[in-house]
């Protein structure tokens, strides 16, 4: 069994506890590999290399068509490795090797091509003569040191999110990847090297949040924390990370569906069945509330229901399968609790609403897909994020009353609408509070389109030049142009004539 060691400052790197915890299949309970138990001090050791190495010529003061050049062989060899990668991703999480194959690979690699195409196109803006004597010059550097944070559901399509842009530009950085799910950044980590990108430059440090996670994220050498996961354990770290820093925060979601009078609600059925239950509904932007107008509520909820019925449960390295189990037994209770607290407030079951009988799936962290009615839109599990395969759906009398009910929770992350007249979509598009729209579509996600909340859900965006920027910082500068002392202020001031 494969015994992983952290990867810092270009070496494979044992924590200094000399412990190690076992990293399991949630399908089966299949420990396998182990993986570094690491303080405080490992985070210091991952930290100061990544501050020596920006300080040093080895990567941020590098013209950005070389550092393309190391992110472009990079997305090579993830290309060379995917089955490989997509295989261990399904085993440590539990999704299906189909989705990883198709979804989170291909993602992977192209959003370290858009990046290494970003690093070379990075702009600063100028503004002539605002003063009548001289000009300036806006210019974005990079920061210094990154931490980045990130959550077990996409463990090594989130990292990419943040490394990539980050280190287009000029950054260096230090991962944190989720304890539980820490396999495939490790063997990306491998990868760097034989990209060429330079010792100091990419780190990770395994462990668990309460110390790597705290450590990181409170180190005073830290410049930047890019975090992914909770919205409370970004509130954690945002009141304690102690110094100022630069932030991106990717928190929680509970996303609306709108389904107007006038949709297709076949599409719209598969939207909702297909945008909720991807990733067996742990995604941050899973449909997880429905709401539909009330003359077509029964009729679309057996089609749903009709959809659902069709999901095959099993092994995730199977090809047959749609969903695999949830990523741990916390999980697996998080959202037995929260459909147990559906049922004894009154709602009711259209279809799952427990542990799947079929004694195959006992060893695994199975859950089937579930659909509630009769949710009141004050409940917790209207407002709370489930993050399992469990959508509400609700009916609404108008369109205004829709609109409320789909903006009236914390999160703010995504939602999508479904209607045949454009103008109505367009409309509700407007006033959806939340970071990404869809129309007639639910969780189509690419590198060049921004993604990030509003509210409760956080700041900053990730893919895209707006999330390229997120790692900039910017500088003015000012030229005077005049060379006529006399004009320069601070002499007027001191009478320097
Ligand atoms: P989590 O907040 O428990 O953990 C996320 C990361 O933070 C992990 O690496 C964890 O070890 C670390 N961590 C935990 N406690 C910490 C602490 N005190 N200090 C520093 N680091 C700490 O989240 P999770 O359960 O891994 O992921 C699920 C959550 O992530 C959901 O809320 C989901 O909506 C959110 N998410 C958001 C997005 C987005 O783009 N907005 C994407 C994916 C997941």
């Amino acid at each position: 069994m494969k015994k992983y060691l952290n990867f810092i400052n270009g070496k494979w790197t044992p924590p200094t506890t000399e412990e190690y915890y076992p990293v399991k299949n949630p399908y089966n309970q299949e420990v396998l590999a182990t993986a570094p138990l690491s303080t405080e001090k490992d985070v210091d050791t991952a930290v100061q290399a990544a501050k020596k190495a920006f300080e040093s010529d080895v990567w941020s003061k590098k013209t950005p068509a070389e550092r393309a050049l190391c992110l472009l062989k990079l997305a090579d060899l993830v290309e060379q490795h995917a089955e490989r990668l997509a295989k261990l991703e399904a085993q440590d999480v539990g999704k299906t090797l189909k989705y990883a194959q198709d979804s989170d690979l291909p993602f992977i690699i192209d959003n370290l091509r858009f990046f290494a195409g970003a690093a070379r196109n990075l702009e600063g803006k100028s503004a002539s003569d605002y003063s009548g004597m001289g000009m300036s010059f806006i210019r974005r550097e990079p920061i210094g040191v990154v931490a980045a944070i990130v959550p077990w559901n996409y463990p090594l399509y989130i990292a990419v999110w943040k490394l990539a842009p980050a280190l287009a530009a000029g950054n260096c950085i230090v991962i944190k990847p989720a304890s539980i799910t820490p396999l495939t950044l490790l063997e990306f980590a491998d990868l760097t090297l034989q990209a060429g990108i330079p010792a100091g430059v990419f780190n990770v440090v395994v462990g668990s949040g309460n110390v790597v996670g705290d450590a990181l994220m409170k180190h005073p050498d830290v410049d930047m924390i890019t975090f992914t996961g909770d919205t409370a354990t970004g509130k954690k770290i945002l009141h304690e990370s102690g110094s100022v820093k630069h932030f991106e925060l990717e928190l929680g979601g509970k996303a609306p569906m709108i389904v107007l009078k006038d949709a297709d609600l076949d599409m719209a059925a598969q939207g909702a069945v297909v945008g909720g239950f991807w990733n067996s509904g742990q995604d941050c932007t899973a449909v997880t509330r429905v709401y539909v107008h009330n003359s077509q509520f029964k009729l679309f909820v057996q089609k749903m229901v009709s959809l659902t019925k069709k999901i095959r449960l099993g092994d995730p390295l199977a090809k047959h399968v749609d969903m695999g189990p949830l990523v741990s037994a916390k999980q697996l209770e998080r959202v037995e609790s929260y459909v147990a607290l559906a049922k004894k407030e009154g709602g009711k079951i259209a279809c799952g609403g427990k542990r799947p009988s079929d004694k195959k799936l006992a060893a695994g962290y199975f859950y089937e897909p579930t659909l509630l009615t009769g949710i009141k839109q004050s409940s917790k599990v209207s407002q709370e994020e489930i993050f399992g395969p469990v959508i509400a759906i609700y009916p609404y009398t108008n369109y205004p009353e829709a609109l409320e009910k789909a903006n009236g929770v914390v999160y703010g992350l995504a939602a999508s609408v479904y209607g045949m007249n454009i103008y109505d979509c367009m409309e509700m598009a407007k006033h959806l509070n939340f970071g990404t729209v869809w129309i007639n579509e639910h969780g189509v996600l690419a590198s060049e389109t921004p993604h990030g909340g509003f509210k409760q859900s956080g700041f900053g965006k990730d893919l895209s030049m707006y999330s390229f920027e997120e790692y900039t910082r910017i500088k003015h500068i000012y030229i005077d142009s005049t060379r006529q002392k006399q004009r320069s202020w601070h002499y007027t001031v001191y009478g320097d004539k």
